[in-house]
């Protein structure tokens, strides 16, 4: 094309040119021609009409041709150049915050261009910056133009030229057979590839904008398929190492028979299932990798514990890791009651015990007399010495975040103490919708508690504006008066973990006043520890009638006789956290009531987050609306969770092609590995690691 902007100088020494385009490329992770053909356009742009100026918008692109009317360079205050230009319908202004000479020269009144670039509205009616500028009346295209994400320097016609030679000598073979490729109701791999590259005027354009056009689906099945076959691949891997046998002891004495005894319930059917399920897999050569989901206040602890006490049973030592010191006590103290009358040895471990203490703790634990080890992070971190670790429990998993996780499954692998691995089992409260299950998550085994333990009794969600908190505090001293107990979690302060404090601090003292008949207690999270586990304690116990907390006991908190929870400034928490706080009540006999207050004006977001609350406590369905809401990325809780690896599909609207992905991957794989190979080789160059860890 006629660029006039910038033309190198002809004559200057070309091999070098090309060599740098080459480099380019090369930063993009470009290399072969197979890695050109699957570099697909970013976007598209619409170049082929002209249009009115009168009918431009801002925050649209427009392509027009004008006639320069006015031109002006400024070099005082600042270097500028601004010009305006006109066609039958209308002005628009131009500008350039840096430019060349030759720009200027341009600009001359009377010439006319073709200009293209996003509109925008500036001080004096609309204006492009940075307009692109080429001849006008050269033929427009007849198709849309691919836009290709692309480095400092490295233009689109260059980069459109390398991918343009890369479609001619590369052959475009699909890796599938055409059987499968017809059956799937996909289209060939080759014409997927020359029609995001170069689409022709038929072609619907919305559809290739929108990434719904038939050519767009083959390429995100084909980016799925290759990240089931990975993780299967994975999986396997995992099946080739060696853990111990953890029998289970069948006799009417065994450790968990008598557990099962000394409760003062019984296990739901979905408890017992999924024991079984946890069971089976610790009887196997290959380390467990399981999975343990379940709403809150489901019952996953007990569960945790007959694993737990099957392993020791088995002559293993077992470590059970939570996110917070809140918890790890919480767990500790509940395995204590109902471990020790079984003989078993509690060992607890955190970042904070005192250097004797630990010392003392981690002998327990090196020479195996600690059979059962209930800690957080300082678990893993520390030179934590075990004697025969048969089996990790992660409690909360999802709340060590997606880097954390890989980690702990490393150190997992660390932790193996004779020549075998430790069975893992993880715990999550945050159900995973089902198609990151079947992608993030699919090289573990799951095992979901879908029923509450009996004599629950749903909690009442209600949604008050925090103008009416007066009548809210109301609600609480009745609840106090009934011999009640009551949760009021304070607002988030983004980014200020003093501000977040100031407000708990503030809130404590103005309830403490508002309730003198009652006691209030405050937590959070940069109380000393053993502050922390005595006001949990003095909750626990009921001697504290309201706790202000902050978002401390959004994880595992587990005290029936809290009935009451008012949370503040509800709009300002993402669905997850609000659907764990709420968890914390409706536990015991009571009636429970969550008040989520809320400040207007509200967010759409927030408005749709609180409606969610609002209609249903099925934790499911919340993790699937907070996808829909907030897409998978943020719901892994890291920019680096290996969503950016899916650079097509899009997980929250291809949940077909997920499924279909997913048994096509378990077809090719006992039939054609071949195919498998194939795949791979296509779509995982270098990146299974990534996938992998
Ligand atoms: P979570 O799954 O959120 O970790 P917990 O394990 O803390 O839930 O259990 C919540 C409460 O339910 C605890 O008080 C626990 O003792 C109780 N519980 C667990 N299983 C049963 C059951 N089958 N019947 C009655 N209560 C149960
Ligand atoms: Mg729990």
């Amino acid at each position: 094309m006629g660029t006039a902007q910038h033309t190198p100088a002809k004559g200057l020494a070309r091999p070098k040119a090309v060599a740098t385009t080459k480099q380019k490329l090369e930063r993009l992770g470009l290399v072969s021609a197979q890695d050109l053909i699957l570099h697909l356009p970013l976007r598209y742009e619409d170049e082929t009409e002209i249009m009115p100026i009168a009918t431009l918008r801002p925050g649209r692109s427009a392509q027009i041709e004008a006639v320069v009317i006015r031109s002006d360079a400024s070099y005082q205050p600042r270097r500028q150049l601004t010009a305006v230009v006109q066609d039958e319908t209308g002005e628009i202004g131009l500008r350039w915050l840096t430019f060349y000479p030759n720009q200027q020269q341009q600009m001359q009144v009377g010439r006319r261009w073709r200009i293209r670039g996003e509109v925008r509205g500036g001080m004096h009616g609309y204006e492009i910056i940075h307009p692109k500028v080429t001849v006008a009346d050269s033929p427009l295209p007849a198709a849309l133009t691919p836009v290709y994400p692309t480095t400092d320097g490295l233009s689109q016609p260059s980069l459109r030229k390398a991918i343009g030679q890369a479609l001619e000598q590369v052959e475009l073979s699909d890796t599938l057979e055409p059987e499968l490729v017809k059956r799937l109701g996909l289209q060939s791999f080759g014409e997927a590839i020359r029609t995001l590259h170069a689409p022709t005027p038929d072609m619907d354009a919305h559809a290739l904008i929108e990434h719904t056009h038939p050519s767009w689906l083959r390429i995100k099945f084909d980016e799925l398929l290759a990240q089931q076959l990975s993780l299967a691949a994975a999986r396997d891997a995992r099946r080739s190492l060696r853990a111990k046998i953890l029998s289970k002891n069948p006799k009417p004495d065994s450790l968990c028979a008598r557990l099962l005894q000394s409760l003062p319930f019984h296990l739901t059917p979905a408890q017992q299932r999924v024991t079984n399920e946890i069971s089976a897999d610790l009887q196997r050569e290959f380390p467990m990798y399981r999975l343990l989901q379940g709403d809150v206040g489901s019952g996953k602890t007990v569960v945790a514990a007959l694993a737990a006490l099957q392993a020791i049973d088995a002559g293993a030592q077992v470590a059970l890791m939570a996110p917070t010191e809140i918890l790890a006590e919480q767990h500790f103290q509940k395995l204590k009651v109902w471990c020790e009358p079984l003989g078993i040895e509690v060992c607890w471990l955190t970042g904070s015990i005192t250097p004797k203490a630990r010392k003392i703790a981690n002998e327990a634990i090196s020479s195996g007399r600690a059979r059962l080890v209930v800690g957080t992070q300082a678990l893993i971190q520390d030179t934590v010495e075990f004697c025969d670790l048969g089996l990790v429990i992660v409690d909360e998993q999802h709340r060590f975040g997606v880097a954390q996780r890989l980690s702990l499954s490393k150190k997992g692998e660390e932790f193996a103490t004779n020549d075998w691995i430790p069975h893992q089992l993880t715990m999550s409260a945050t159900p995973i919708p089902r198609t990151l299950a079947m992608t993030f998550y699919a090289d573990l085994e799951v095992s979901s508690i879908d029923t509450l333990p009996p004599g629950r009794t749903p909690v009442v969600t209600k949604l008050i504006s925090s103008a009416r908190r007066e009548q809210v505090l109301g609600h609480v001293a009745q609840a106090c008066a009934t011999g009640q107990q009551v949760y009021w979690v304070c607002p988030l302060v983004q980014e200020s973990e003093t501000l977040d404090l100031q407000t708990a601090v503030d809130t404590h003292l103005s309830l403490t006043q508002a309730l003198p008949d009652y006691t209030v207690g405050l937590v959070h999270g940069q109380l000393p520890t053993a502050e922390k586990a005595s006001v949990m304690k003095a909750f626990r116990e009921a001697q504290i009638n309201v706790l202000v907390s902050t978002t401390v006991i959004e994880v595992g908190v587990d005290v029936p006789n809290a009935s009451l929870m008012v949370i503040e400034h509800a709009e300002r928490f993402g669905l997850a956290q609000l659907h764990q706080l709420r968890g914390r009540v409706g536990r015991g006999v009571a009636k429970s009531v969550c008040v989520l207050l809320y400040q207007t004006p509200l967010s759409m977001l927030a408005r749709e987050r609180l409606r969610a609350m609002y209609e249903t406590q099925d934790g499911f369905e919340i993790a699937q609306r907070d996808l829909d809401l907030r897409g998978p990325g943020e719901l892994l809780g890291s920019k680096q969770s290996g969503v950016t690896l899916l650079r097509f599909a899009d997980l929250a609207t291809d949940s077909a092609l997920v499924v279909a992905a997913r048994e096509t991957a378990t077809e090719l794989r006992a039939k054609a590995p071949h195919i498998v190979e194939r795949h791979l080789a296509r779509w995982m160059r270098g990146r299974e690691d990534f996938l992998r860890s």
